[in-house]
């Protein structure tokens, strides 16, 4: 099984997790013509794409789930509330069909292309938000972004993963600092906003164990962040606590427009014994 992400940020979201001939799309916050283009070169189209499995309402995440869904006949999976939120997002046009719509629920398991995904509940300031922890033979993964603060059943998820991708939003002195009015500082800065870098080390930090082997830092601002900053941050965090960053497990932040290193997942499981 193989995982990449395509894009990671507010500009849009999407993953891809699957074989060399299905998988799913963690979020469609991406143009099509980019998303097409990242299965190209994985020797995929849209035809191979089984369902989109999708975090929040926000337009950064759900901006194309309507095409695929319409268009491509693709599955669209989402809570009742992400759902609604989806309906009345102005900038998800056409609808989605009902024929399309699937819905889950947060912490009821389910299978999608021989994936056991869990849903669980993520504070972020949209209608609603799920983080997803996925199993598949011998490995799991967790993937969670848009984080407002942290909760005891990420932390749970992140201790039995083996990859994880969580998001490191921003660097508090540069958030302060920055260009952003005061109101939306203050929103990025509350719990149902989105994570800081040092927040981001810590639940890694206190959540690692010796079967966490990569991490992807997620959602990274472009005002406020830079991917060196998240990753010093992060790795700061993670050395105070004893781990080895490079040799126990890889830390990498994710670009915001262009597709990363490519995963095979089950390497990752094997590397624990
Ligand atoms: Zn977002
Ligand atoms: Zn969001």
């Amino acid at each position: 099984m193989l995982f990449q992400c395509f894009a990671s940020g507010s500009d849009g979201n999407c993953y891809y997790i699957g074989d060399y001939t299905r998988g799913v799309l963690i979020d469609a916050g991406i143009g099509i013509r980019m998303i097409r283009q990242n299965l190209r070169a994985l020797g995929l189209d849209l035809y191979n794409i089984m369902g989109v499995l999708v975090t929040h309402d926000h337009t950064d995440h759900v901006r194309t789930v309507s095409v695929l869904a319409n268009k491509h006949h693709i599955p669209i999976y989402a809570t009742e509330k992400v759902h609604a939120g989806i309906d009345h997002n102005p900038r998800v046009h056409p609808k989605i069909d009902s024929s399309c719509r699937r819905t889950i629920q947060k912490d009821v398991p389910f299978e999608i292309c021989g994936l056991s995904v869990q849903p669980f509940g993520v504070a972020h300031d949209s209608v609603d938000c799920v983080g997803y922890s996925i199993r598949g033979e011998g490995w799991t993964m967790t993937l969670a972004t848009d984080i407002g603060h942290v909760s005891d059943h990420l932390a749970e998820h992140i201790r039995q993963s083996n990859i994880v991708v969580v998001e490191a939003n921003y660097d508090p002195a540069m958030l302060e600092n920055g260009p952003y009015p005061f109101h939306l500082k203050e929103r990025i800065r509350s719990g149902s906003g989105h994570l800081a870098n040092d927040e981001c080390g810590r639940l890694l930090a206190e959540n690692y164990h010796s079967g966490l082997k990569q991490i992807f830092l997620c959602h990274l601002s472009q005002m406020n962040n830079k991917p060196d900053t998240a990753y010093a941050a992060v790795c700061q965090r993670l050395t105070e606590a004893g781990v080895q960053v490079g040799t126990d497990v890889e830390v990498a932040p994710l670009a915001r427009l262009r597709p990363s290193k490519l995963i095979q997942l089950e390497t990752l499981s094997m590397s624990t014994h």
